[in-house]
């Protein structure tokens, strides 16, 4: 039983530090308006960007696509769960964000540990950025390479690590936006000293993608940074597309190691050919609409403008990821739980996904949101702090 007794010992530490987690039950689609049972909630939570996850024309090819189709790919890719529709997908996104390939996986979560296991190995280098997700840091651990982080955002000091490398070769990974910060990764200079010491940059654009850039092809757009050795891109499904699953963007000798070697690509079953075809339709509204861009960041700039005028910390972000900083996991817990009172859904981020100290409002916007929501949302935020601030001292 002493195990047993441990695990539950630590989950009492959790709820004791404020960082027990529990997860809300949703009752129907993602969009700026959410049903929590009988709770009718404006939300600030979802990654939805475009507000496509529940578009028309997404869920109709959604479910001709599993009419066609069934709904399970019944096996890995390279056995018999590629299908036509995959192809398909894959060419529309290479010619989407400008890159000779890109290579369709389940999740972003695995192709983020395709790139990294399949590139590298201990003789190697790995180079993250300190506020990288969760999923970056895991692949380096995975691919047995050493891995050194290097302070956020600081393409000199990368430069330094990538000079103390004598043998093996380097690969410097980085968000292209910073899921809790919301800024945008330095990439031209990165690419710069990446190319200057041969060796490799993984851009993890799940926020850019859809978002920056000429009609949404993503961080490296936005830089003006081609996708071609040695710079890779890895963009997820689930977030601006508003479907789900993920793709890698290199060239042909990349996406050629990646099908030959990459564990999460070869041992596990291929998505549902009728969500690779919900993603064809979503590419399309994206090309369509190009309003849903434009839109999600005015309404960010919106917000931003709104929150200072209410001395909130607000980040140095112009993505739809706009974090309201407060400090203590405590301070996150009551404000996120005041604004709820109101309405309004904003999930409090704590650590250990943000560095201890740093727990936060984030605050997503979409194209679904329309500017009147932000209002609302601002107004809230100015009473809840104005109610939460003297108990708790926080930084809000
Ligand atoms: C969400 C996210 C992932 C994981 O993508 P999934 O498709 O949800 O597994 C990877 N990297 C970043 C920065 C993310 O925000």
């Amino acid at each position: 039983m002493a195990w047993h007794n441990e695990l539950s010992d630590r989950l009492t530490a959790l709820r004791s530090a404020n960082q027990y987690r529990r997860r809300l039950a949703m009752d129907g689609p993602v969009g700026a308006q959410v049903r929590v049972g009988d709770e009718r909630l404006l939300s600030f939570c979802s990654n939805d960007y475009l507000g496509l996850a529940n578009h028309p024309r997404v869920t109709t090819a959604f479910q001709r696509a599993a009419s066609t189709y069934g709904v399970g790919a019944g096996a890995s890719h390279l056995i018999t769960g590629h299908t036509r529709v995959h192809g398909a997908l894959e060419e529309e996104l290479a010619d989407f964000v400008g890159a000779p390939r890109a290579l369709l996986f389940s999740t972003g979560y695995m192709a983020n540990l395709a790139v990294v296991g399949a590139l590298l190995d201990r003789h190697d280098l790995v180079i993250e950025d300190r506020l990288n997700h969760a999923s970056l840091i895991d692949a380096g651990l995975l691919s047995r390479a050493r891995c050194r982080r290097y302070p956020h955002c600081d393409d000199a000091a990368v430069a330094r690590r990538l000079a103390t490398q004598r043998s093996g070769h380097s690969l410097v990974v980085t968000d292209g936006v910073f899921s809790m910060d919301g800024d945008v990764a330095p990439i031209g200079p990165l690419a710069a000293r990446c190319r200057h010491h041969d060796a490799g940059l993984l851009v993890d654009d799940a926020h850019g993608f859809g978002v920056l850039g000429a009609a949404g092809a993503g961080t490296l757009a936005h830089a003006g940074e081609p996708i071609a050795w040695p710079v890779m891109m890895m963009g997820t499904l689930g977030k601006a597309l508003g479907t789900f699953g993920a793709f890698v963007a290199a060239d042909a000798v990349v996406i050629d190691t990646l099908i030959q070697r990459a564990r999460t690509y070869i041992y596990t079953t291929a998505p549902p050919p009728a969500i690779a075809q919900a993603t064809r339709a979503a590419l399309e509204v994206l090309r369509d609409e190009p309003w849903r861009c434009t839109k999600v960041l005015q309404l960010a700039n919106r917000f931003r403008a709104g929150a200072r005028r209410l001395d909130l910390r607000v980040a140095d972000s112009s993505t739809p990821i706009q974090p309201v900083l407060v400090g203590s996991s405590r301070a996150a817990l009551a404000l996120s739980a005041a604004l709820r009172e109101r309405g309004l859904l904003v999930p409090a981020i704590r650590p250990p996904t943000v560095p201890a100290g740093s727990a936060r409002l984030r605050v997503t916007l979409s194209a679904a949101h329309e500017p009147e929501h932000v209002d609302r949302l601002l107004e809230a935020l100015g009473t809840a702090c104005a109610a939460v601030r003297p108990a708790l001292g926080c930084g809000a």
